[in-house]
């Protein structure tokens, strides 16, 4: 196996469109459904939901480069890799009930101070019959994006230089974060700002699109 390096990103999102992210501890008069909101009152991004969508990437990443991605199929624990000896690439970094994780991620949180969520209104569609349930209508918040722009948050960990490049690379073919994607919301571009490696004990910063570049040539070769 390829050294691991230690290393630490810096992750910038823009939001593009509203952003719809449930939230479990949150109620409000007349609202169905949410957002989450963090202990300022500003809308952010949870870890786990960052992690998630990098990891989905991931793996859409991996088949397009022909990795063997066995029969994994997450988020479902018994869909996944089982053998710790046997583990797909997405499992080998982000982890499996049988293999922790080597990566970290922290949440997604704004740039900007906070502000009151905007409540839209929804009509409920069945999926079984595919049609408008008549009175279904429902309202759901969403912070909006003409308030909340940046997003900032670090990803950290242990990985091969290999990983590295596709980690990268995951977090670009990001297009939405959250909910309600269907009705244009969470649209979001993601871009790793600034790459750390501890290399020879010392802290080093590395430029993300060089790193990218070697991907693009290793691509070039398997095409
Ligand atoms: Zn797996």
């Amino acid at each position: 196996m390829s050294q691991l390096i230690p290393f630490e990103m810096e992750v910038r999102v823009e939001l593009v469109s509203d952003l719809h992210i449930a939230g479990v501890g949150r109620t409000a008069a007349l609202v169905d459904r949410c957002i989450e909101l963090d202990a300022q009152g500003r809308a952010y991004i949870p870890s786990t939901a960052f992690k998630g969508r990098v990891r989905a990437h991931y793996e859409r990443l991996m088949r397009a480069l022909g990795y063997d991605m066995k029969v994994c199929k997450p988020p479902a624990p018994q869909n996944m890799c089982h053998n710790p000896a046997k583990l797909c690439p997405a499992c080998a970094l982000f982890g499996a009930p049988v293999q922790q994780s080597r990566v970290e991620f922290t949440h997604l949180t704004p740039v900007e101070e906070k502000a009151e969520p905007t409540t839209r209104i929804g009509v409920g569609v069945s999926r079984q019959l595919n049609t408008v349930e008549q009175g279904r209508l429902f309202f759901y918040e969403a912070a909006p994006s003409a308030h909340y722009k940046t997003f900032t948050g670090v990803v950290r960990g242990w990985a091969t230089e290999t990983e590295l490049t596709h980690l990268i690379a995951a977090m670009r073919l990001i297009t939405h974060f959250g909910g309600q994607k269907a009705r244009g919301l969470g649209r979001a571009r993601v871009q790793v700002q600034q790459v750390w490696l501890q290399q020879n004990g010392a802290w080093n910063a590395h430029d993300p699109q060089t790193l990218l570049q070697h991907l693009k040539e290793a691509s070039h070769e398997t095409l």
